[in-house]
């Protein structure tokens, strides 16, 4: 049986890309997402087509019940769990902070932060050494706006980001000596729907000045860092970041 990858937010944009690379890679995939389950299933044929194996599975990952549920249908569908993907993230519409409101801030870090620490709990028994798992490699998504701060845009995403860079720190060192890696990727401008749920769809021709290569990035120019630091490759690297924005 192949190992299993769960990537969260798999149906679309950097998840999307990720998935149907690490089908390549020769994982059998479980492409998460909350409601677009149209384009999760898209990724899922896509992949299957090529030959690979994948399954798409509905979970809001903020939700703990959800979560324990994705992991579950894992286990009993697509075999031994040795990656994770935290992916899926957030962001609302461009504003300065003073009129940002607490519900606002809450469902921001429900989703990047604590959706990302209830996958990563739910992974590392299944990984760990000392419980019968076989090690494992965690990447956790960030973002450049983890630097930036994201000043009269979103705040509140760039401080969540800025919390999961600190958990990839923190969780790499306490789970190392049990054969788990934990990573993450920093991306920049990268050409996603992401941005129109900020409320610029065309953001990226705006700020490509800023970058040193002068564009934005491909989906796929994320998911090739995502996946290496899955792979047996990056077999010594553990509590290390990846900028994938173009200089910036
Ligand atoms: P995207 O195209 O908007 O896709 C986001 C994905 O996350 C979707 O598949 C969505 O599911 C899923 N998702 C959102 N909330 C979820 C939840 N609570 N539970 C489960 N799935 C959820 O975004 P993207 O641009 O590919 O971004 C992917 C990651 O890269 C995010 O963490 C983002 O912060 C980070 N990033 C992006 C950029 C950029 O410029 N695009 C830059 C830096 C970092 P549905 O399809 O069901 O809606």
């Amino acid at each position: 049986m192949k190992n299993a990858v769960i990537i969260t937010g798999g149906g679309r944009g950097i998840g999307a890309a990720t998935s149907v690379l690490a089908a390549q890679k020769g994982y059998s995939v479980c492409v998460n997402y909350r409601s677009n389950e149209m384009s999760a299933n898209d990724v899922v044929s896509e992949i299957q087509k090529a030959g690979g194996e994948a399954i798409a599975v509905q979970a809001d990952i903020s939700v703990e019940a959800d979560v324990e549920r994705l992991f579950q249908i894992v286990d009993d569908q697509l075999g031994t769990l040795t990656a994770l993907v935290n992916n899926a993230g957030i962001l609302e519409q461009q504003m300065k902070m003073q009129t940002m409101t607490l519900d606002r801030w809450q469902r921001i870090f429900n989703t990047n932060v604590f959706g990302s620490f209830l996958c990563a709990r739910a992974a590392v028994p299944r990984m760990s050494r000392s419980r019968g798992g076989q090690g494992g490699a965690i990447v956790n998504v960030s973002s450049l706006a983890a630097y930036t701060g994201s000043p009269f845009e979103y705040l509140d995403y760039a401080a969540s980001k800025g919390a999961l860079d600190t958990f990839t720190k923190g969780l790499a060192k306490e789970v190392a000596e049990e054969g788990i890696r934990v990573n993450a990727v920093r991306p920049g401008f990268i050409a996603t729907t992401m941005h129109a749920d900020g409320g610029e769809p065309n953001r990226i021709e705006r700020v490509k000045a800023q970058v040193p290569m002068k564009r934005g990035g491909t989906p796929q120019e994320v998911a090739n860092a995502i996946v290496w630091l899955l792979s047996e490759e990056a077999s010594f690297t553990t509590g290390a970041f990846i900028d994938v924005a173009g200089g910036r």
